[in-house]
């Protein structure tokens, strides 16, 4: 618990170091470009990658959806909220990506932390990339499994973790796809092998590699797809989460993996059950 006259020092102290953060207020949004303090600029910094965030069949979609089901959720998925366009996103992945299931959640933050808090528990191990996205390492830290932090991209430190805790049966490995301060990307078909050689399942969140990497936009897997450890990978220790907020331009996160963790998710995870839902685009009229 921070005291009240800490606030101040604490602030103080952010100043001081030039880490204090400020918010841009933009008051319009045109193609590449936003409007602040009266004056349009060209925007570098945001992950609108493909420009969807303006495309106009998508703002259809959702004004329909707005008009078919009213503006908010109006209630949680197992209440009342979850609508036949949640259904019908949460079927895409198995044609497109491949994963017998998926489950929608309102943002990639909630989706890590639904994620990761329901598949990791006390005993079990967690080993996380250094450079992971915080959403990942809050998830980790909330689950209360040992969290385990590896270098950069280094498969020999993961292996030597995992080769410690060989026998230790529950086992999950957490990597960004495509590193979101650096832009490197993951390497997927060795975190593939090691898996499977310890028998780990590994998490990936796609947030920046979904719609950009790969040869049909469907991200990381799809992008290594031609490497032997993954054409012969079983979907089932995998489990990958891409975000709507980035490339794809609106906000929400689709969580691909197999049945039964999809299942468990539905039934027990707290970011999933207590919150209410994202507004439904009706996709299905376009
Ligand atoms: C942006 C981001 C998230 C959070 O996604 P939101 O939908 O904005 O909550 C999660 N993971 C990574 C790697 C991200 O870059």
């Amino acid at each position: 618990m921070i005291l009240l006259d800490e606030i101040d020092s604490s602030l103080k102290d952010l100043k001081k170091r030039s880490l204090i953060r400020k918010r841009v207020v933009v008051s319009g949004r045109k193609k590449n470009k936003i409007k602040i303090n009266g004056r349009w600029l060209i925007n570098f910094a945001s992950n609108d990658y493909l420009g969807l965030s303006q495309n106009s069949s998508i703002k259809k979609a959702i004004i329909s959806g707005i008009n078919k089901y009213g503006n908010g959720g109006s209630s949680s998925h197992l209440v009342s909220g979850h609508t036949e366009a949640h259904q019908n996103i949460e079927k895409i992945t198995k044609n497109n990506i491949g994963f017998a299931s998926s489950i929608l959640f309102s943002s990639g933050y909630l989706a890590n932390l639904g994620i990761i808090t329901t598949i990791a528990e006390k005993d079990s191990f967690i080993y996380a990339d250094k450079l992971n996205h915080a959403s990942l390492n809050d998830a980790c830290i909330l689950s209360r499994g040992k969290f385990i932090r590896f270098p950069h991209s280094d498969m020999v430190a993961l292996e030597n973790h995992l080769k410690k805790n060989k026998t230790k049966k529950k086992k999950l490995i957490v990597t960004d796809g495509v590193f979101s301060m650096d832009g490197d990307l993951a390497n997927i078909p060795d975190l593939i092998k090691l898996a499977k050689k310890y028998d780990a399942y590994l998490y990936i969140d796609d947030a920046h590699g979904y719609g950009i990497l790969g040869k049909s936009g469907q991200g990381i897997l799809e992008h290594f797809e031609k490497k032997d450890s993954i054409k012969k990978i079983s979907k089932e220790r995998i489990i990958y989460t891409l975000t709507l907020s980035k490339a794809v331009g609106i906000s929400g996160a689709l969580v691909c993996a197999n049945k039964k963790i999809v299942d468990l998710v539905i039934n027990k995870s707290r970011a999933y059950i207590y919150t209410c839902l994202l507004y439904t685009s009706d996709a299905a009229d376009e």
